[in-house]
């Protein structure tokens, strides 16, 4: 079983957010920003990239979930970045479809600027 599922069945304890039949929602072990949760589906998808047209709804829930905590936490003015890394290329470590929501602060765009 995946370390988010492990998560999600309490074999490995997390600072919970929110829970229901569908999402789950905790703070990231390692916060890169003064904001920084995740939330996930309950169903194991391994990333965006492997998303089925029957998902629509429940990542559609996650995306919502996210955004109702980050108002509840007090970003609705200041606003927030809601990150899918999906596989190699963007640095996906954990495979159990995840959305990062990280706030509190300004973020730079793009990313990760070309080099020279
Ligand atoms: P990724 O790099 O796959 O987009 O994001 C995985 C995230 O999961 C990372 O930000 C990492 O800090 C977080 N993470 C990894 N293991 C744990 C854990 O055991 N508990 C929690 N709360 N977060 C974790
Ligand atoms: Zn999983």
């Amino acid at each position: 079983m995946c370390l988010f599922c492990k998560i999600i069945k309490g074999e490995i304890p997390s600072k919970k957010i929110y829970e229901d039949d569908d999402v789950y929602a905790f703070y990231d072990i390692a916060p890169q920003a003064p904001v920084h949760f995740l939330v996930i589906p309950k169903k194991h998808i391994e990333s965006a990239m492997a998303m089925q047209p029957e998902d629509c709804e429940i990542v559609g829930k996650v995306l919502y979930r996210g955004q109702q905590i980050a108002k509840d936490l007090g970003l609705e003015e200041s606003g927030a970045r809601f990150v899918f890394n999906c596989k190699e290329d963007a640095g996906q470590t954990v495979f159990h479809l995840h959305m990062h929501v990280v706030g509190g602060q300004k973020f730079g765009w793009p990313p990760f600027p070309k080099e020279g």
